[in-house]
């Protein structure tokens, strides 16, 4: 019997892989990963060289692990900082030929150690392990996040100034709305809704549920494949927490449901509104975390001008079914198999693997431990006594993050070391400026 080593395997689903390539005409592949500040970073080798890049990876600096959202580069006691080097390596099973940029294809990638060991600051790595967590508790997850954007003209003012949700957007954003649509659709993509949002110039796209780690690659290619539509039609696209002042952000709700064999434990069972036992512990993990995983959800100084009541966006630290000002709001779905949970306070700025893995392993630690599920608040907490509102202020987010140990378990001392250092630093990179000047520090950066 011959074995051969996954790099082996790699290189041997990129051969073929390269041919099936060359025939669609694809030049070069595009290797994405997101990193702790929550900004895509991307390297790109000619087709000729996929093989080995699916073998070996490509180079990629350990140092971003510790970049900021303004490219400054901050320092992390488990890191080497400039020294040394990691591989990047596509993961073939999501190669994707890019609708809008012709010639070429994507993949999201892994990092890796130069020995071949995972690198422990891995983000989807990360992503991966907490998905493999609930695997050996004979559950899955399916999960989904709903991009939403602002589009705006070269200039940088919003595209379309049409009324909310309005079909004046509609129409005069319709070329470019339908090659948005037509893009993730050729790349494979299940399109469930695709509409214009509240906030000026903002849209909205929902791809169907899929497994945690499909999902966060899903988040990269969306997002990935909307910014290329819109250099196509000369527009811009800003997917930071706030794009204009005052006004409704751009949200990464992270929608979720737990199954057992092949049922969704959000439906039909004897808990409140249908909930099984699990699904309630789940919930109730989360909730208990949800101050600390904000240091994932809502990662940057601009999350906390967006994370406000009134905002949609999910301020108070409570579920409720339908309730769009709970962070967690409960979601029946019209047809079986659709209930789920949706974590509103999450935005756009969110590295989605890191958003995704940690929620797991915040419902693990719930579920672990049996944690009942507090009462439902039914109603907006704003108008009653005693709501608690998520942290107000990435400082605070990022002391729930320091005393969580379930995230410091999860995380791994790398990870969370240098997630906790990338967020101290943009505290400090931005404690002297206005909320206006932090807006437009990262109005194009995500
Ligand atoms: N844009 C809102 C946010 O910042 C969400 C609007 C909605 O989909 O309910 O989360
Ligand atoms: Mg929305």
């Amino acid at each position: 019997m011959t074995t051969t080593s996954p790099a082996a395997e790699r290189a041997a689903r990129a051969r073929a892989a390269r041919r099936q390539l060359a025939t669609d005409g694809i030049d070069g592949v595009v290797f994405g990963w997101v990193d702790n500040a929550g900004l895509t970073r991307v390297k790109s080798v000619p087709l000729a060289q996929l093989e080995h890049a699916a073998e070996f990876g490509v180079g990629s600096v350990p140092v971003y692990d510790l970049v900021l959202v303004d490219d400054s580069v901050t320092t992390s006691p488990s890191s080497t900082g400039p020294v040394g080097d990691l591989r990047l390596v596509p993961d073939l099973d999501r190669l994707t030929p890019l609708a809008a940029q012709p010639g070429w294809a994507w993949a999201p990638a892994d990092r890796y150690a130069q020995d071949g060991t995972p690198h422990p600051g891995c983000q989807r790595g990360f992503a991966r392990r907490a998905a493999e967590a609930v695997e050996r508790r004979g559950l899955s997850v399916r999960a989904g996040i709903e991009v939403e954007w602002v589009v705006a003209d070269a200039t940088g003012a919003p595209a379309t100034d049409g009324p909310a949700n309005g079909m004046t957007s509609f129409v005069e954003l319709s070329d470019y709305l339908r090659d948005v649509l037509r893009a993730l659709t050729e790349q494979g993509l299940s399109v469930l809704q695709l509409h214009p949002e509240y906030a000026t110039g903002q849209f909205e796209v929902s791809i169907a549920a899929e497994g945690p780690v499909g999902a966060a690659d899903t988040t990269m290619l969306v997002r990935h494949t909307i910014r290329a539509v819109s250099a196509r039609h000369g527009l811009r696209v800003s997917y930071a927490p706030v794009f204009t002042e005052g006004a409704i952000g751009n949200g990464g709700h992270l929608h979720l449901s737990l199954w057992r064999h092949g049922q969704n434990l959000g439906q039909g069972g004897p808990g409140r509104h249908g909930l099984h036992p699990e699904a309630e512990q789940f919930l109730a993990g989360v909730l208990t975390e949800l101050p600390a995983l904000l240091a994932l959800g809502a990662p940057g100084v601009a999350s906390y001008l967006r994370l406000v009541p009134a905002h949609f966006a999910g301020a108070y630290r409570c579920w409720g079914l339908e309730n769009r000002e709970a962070a967690l709001r409960l979601i029946a779905g019209s047809a079986s198999g659709q209930a789920n949970a949706e974590l509103k306070c999450f935005d756009a700025a969110a590295n989605p693997y890191l958003a995704i893995g940690s929620v797991l392993a915040a419902g693990l630690a719930g579920l672990d431990a049996g944690l009942p599920l507090p009462p439902e608040t039914p109603n907006d907490p704003a108008a009653l006594d005693g709501a608690e509102r998520l942290p107000a202020s990435l400082p605070e987010a990022v002391d729930a993050y320091e005393k969580s140990a379930v995230l410091r378990q999860a995380l791994g001392r790398e990870l969370y070391e240098a997630v906790l250092a990338v967020r101290r630093a943009e505290v400090e990179l931005f404690a002297a400026r206005t909320d206006a000047e932090v807006i437009e520090a990262v109005r194009w950066r995500y």
